[in-house]
């Protein structure tokens, strides 16, 4: 009989956040599907009450939390101690939690202090005949794996995004404190800030329901002979704040300003699609000024919809990489996409 614990950690208000819900949708799923599991939440954070009542009608047999101000920010030593008594605490034999950055760190740390085994970036969850596996990609997302584990704890990072988030009314909860004995020698490292872009150049948007990939075409001389950075800022900005999507882009864009060539401003590394880049999860995505290579296009796997615009009809997008493809001039399509949005007060 399996005990899964859903664990996750809490955010700085106390509550939890979309990529924990999933977690705790995945964690429900298989306590489900197994047959006589029992289920037991368990938090980490500097206030874990909110997240307790926040999730207060799942259905847990009990909530369990680690609370206090030595486990609010992301440290190796305290999630890491915070984890391990939360499993014992639980009697945890499969411990479903989210891939954050946070708990990616620790989680396969405390696998193997439980004797146990870790999976991180799982992006599905079978549970046929009472039997439990795991997908995982590899080789950057080139090969699907499923996986199967006897060792207890196994624990079953699941990447966001890729489970749909539990949803049920909150209510009140009593967590059961667990303590954890910290040693001094686990407070040593201390957080001393945060440090990210401005909300106005915060392109990457995770959530977002459409994917804006921009390619090198942006800046190449146009029919008229000349390169129009400036107004290809203005037609991309324009589209990402009408739309709030997330902003991607090819290699060669974002690679053509360490060239010393005219590049977007606001487009860095963080925005490359493809084999060495990222593999976002959008429902839809749209490709402008791109010419769609294999090394770009494999970033789109996860990409449900996708659509191209580019002046090449002959490009990779028109060889079945995109459902469809706009052969036209993406300067005149954005300008009056952005026209129409605007009017619509989108
Ligand atoms: C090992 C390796 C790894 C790589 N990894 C990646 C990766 O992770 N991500 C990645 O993106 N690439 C990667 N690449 C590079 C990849 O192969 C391509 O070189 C790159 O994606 C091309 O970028 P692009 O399509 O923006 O530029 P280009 O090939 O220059 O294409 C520009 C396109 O814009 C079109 N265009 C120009 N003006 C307009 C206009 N006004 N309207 C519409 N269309 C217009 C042109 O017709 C053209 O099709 C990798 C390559 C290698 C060898």
């Amino acid at each position: 009989m399996e005990t899964i614990l859903l664990l996750a950690h809490t955010e700085a208000d106390g509550t939890l956040a979309k990529a924990a819900i999933e977690a705790l949708g995945a964690a429900k799923g298989v306590s489900t599907a197994l047959s006589g599991s029992s289920f037991v939440a368990g938090f980490i954070g500097s206030n874990t009450q909110p997240a307790a009542n926040q999730i207060a009608s799942c259905g847990a047999a009990k909530f369990l939390a680690v609370t206090g101000d030595d486990f609010a920010a992301s440290r190796y030593a305290t999630d890491a101690a915070a984890a391990e008594a939360l499993c014992k605490a639980a009697g945890a034999t499969i411990v479903i939690a989210p891939a954050t950055s946070r708990f990616n760190r620790c989680l396969p740390g405390v696998a193997a202090r439980l004797g146990g085994r870790a999976d991180t970036h799982v992006t599905a969850i079978d549970t046929t005949a009472d039997k439990l596996a795991v997908h995982r990609w590899y080789y950057r997302q080139r090969m699907e794996a499923v996986l199967t584990r006897s060792q207890r704890p196994w624990f079953i990072l699941v990447d966001p995004g890729s489970q749909a988030a539990w949803s049920g009314s909150p209510g009140t909860a009593n967590a059961e404190a667990v303590s954890v004995d910290l040693p001094e020698s686990a407070r040593r490292t201390t957080v001393t800030g945060v440090r990210q872009p401005a909300a106005a150049v915060q392109t990457i948007r995770p959530d977002a329901s459409l994917l804006f990939v921009t390619g090198a075409g942006w800046t190449k001389k146009q029919a008229d002979g000349q390169s129009h950075v400036p107004e290809a800022e203005k037609l991309i900005l324009d589209f990402l704040k009408l739309t709030r999507s997330s902003l991607g882009s090819s290699k060669s864009l974002v690679d053509l300003g360490g060239e010393g060539q005219a590049v977007l401003s606001f487009l860095t590394h963080l925005n490359q699609i493809g084999q060495t880049g990222a593999t976002p999860r959008h429902p839809k995505g749209l490709s402008t000024c791109c010419h769609g290579e294999e090394p770009h296009t494999v970033g789109w796997r996860f990409v449900n919809e996708r659509r191209a615009i580019s002046l090449d009809g002959n490009c990779g997008w028109a060889r079945g990489k995109a459902d469809v493809l706009y052969v036209a001039d993406a300067f005149q399509v954005m300008g009056r996409v952005n026209e129409l949005l605007a009017r619509s007060g989108a």
